[in-house]
């Protein structure tokens, strides 16, 4: 399909994409990748009167060591976070995450902040944010503000963001030598996750969840993300792991059976024995291993 007129801005910097929001308010929209406005676009699902070109603004696109934490532009893209030698030390699981996106064209346009700023409950990077527990800084004409991951998410693609912010940087906390793990079901490598969980354990153990509702991810950990008790879930420590996460016994009614009932459609093999789906993966010590058990009752 085509997408409604509007017209189209470049920004050189930051600050120029912030006046242009400013000026513009909620008829403008900024356009990084497009692997997402683009789409929604074509499909009128979006119809932008301005759409303000930041693809440019080189100097969004970094990842630093900020001391305490990996500092990340937000134009920074996919392919630039799953070859980044500072995030396979202090940040594994975001960078593994990122290797997981769609394919390698997407890999190559997408952005973080892009990605973090749609606010799509099926994407995978924001899961990786949650579990590690990260934040988001926004840039508006009323000045700076960060927000915590856990913040940042309020809906199905509906953020903390303002009209007039833009995403300048994400911050993750450093997490050398932390165990870690992506689980994401999909019937095809490069597909968008059926369902899919992320998790950090160390001494604040987080589960950050994917495509499980509408209501994006969760960290359950800090926060009893699955309501009614239908379907147990145990996450398995290796026995040299330090800490236990506090959600030993999460539990749910929506998420885990979807994620029992998708591995068992994709499996011939758990079709005949849908007792105890499990994946277990992680490139790193310190691996978990997920357990979703069939209710009893
Ligand atoms: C074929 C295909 C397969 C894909 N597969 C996956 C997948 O498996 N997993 C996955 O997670 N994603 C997947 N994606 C989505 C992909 O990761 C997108 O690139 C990403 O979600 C959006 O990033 P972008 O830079 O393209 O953002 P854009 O599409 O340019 O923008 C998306 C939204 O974010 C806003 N925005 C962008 N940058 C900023 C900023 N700095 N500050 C404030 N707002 C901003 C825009 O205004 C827009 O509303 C796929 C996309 C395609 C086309």
């Amino acid at each position: 399909m085509i997408p409604a007129a509007f017209d189209y801005q470049v920004a050189d910097s930051a600050d120029a994409a912030i006046a242009a929001l400013a000026e513009h308010g909620d008829d403008a929209k900024l356009l990084a990748g497009g692997h997402s406005l683009i789409p929604l676009m074509r499909f009128r699902l979006a119809t932008p009167g301005v759409v303000v070109d930041i693809g440019r603004i080189s100097d969004l696109s970094y990842i630093n060591d900020g001391g305490d934490h990996v500092a990340i532009g937000a134009m920074t893209t996919h392919r630039a976070l799953e070859t980044s030698e500072l995030l396979a030390v202090e940040a594994p699981l975001l960078r593994h995450v990122a290797g997981q996106v769609g394919d390698p064209q997407v890999r190559h346009r997408g952005t973080l902040g892009g990605s973090l700023a749609h606010g799509d409950p099926a994407s995978d990077l924001p899961a990786a944010l949650l579990a590690h527990g990260g934040s988001v800084v926004a840039r508006s004409p009323g000045g700076e503000r960060e927000i915590a991951a856990t913040d940042f998410f309020t809906g199905f693609l509906e953020t903390a963001l303002g009209a007039d912010e833009i995403i300048t940087e994400i911050r993750i906390p450093k997490a050398a030598g932390v165990g870690w793990s992506y689980q994401k079901f999909n019937r095809r490598a490069q597909d968008w996750a059926i369902v899919g969980a992320a998790v950090m354990l160390g001494d604040d153990p987080k589960v950050a969840l994917v495509n499980m509702g509408s209501a994006r991810c969760v960290t359950a950990a800090s926060r009893p993300a699955l309501p009614a008790a239908v379907v147990p879930m145990r996450l398995r420590l290796p026995v040299t792991t330090p800490t236990r996460p506090r959600i030993s016994t999460p539990t749910s009614s929506i998420a885990s059976t979807l994620l029992v009932s998708s591995s068992v459609a994709a499996s011939p093999r758990h079709r005949a024995d849908p007792i105890k789906p499990s994946w277990s993966d992680g490139p790193v010590e310190g691996r978990c291993k997920l357990t979703f058990d069939r209710p009893s009752n």
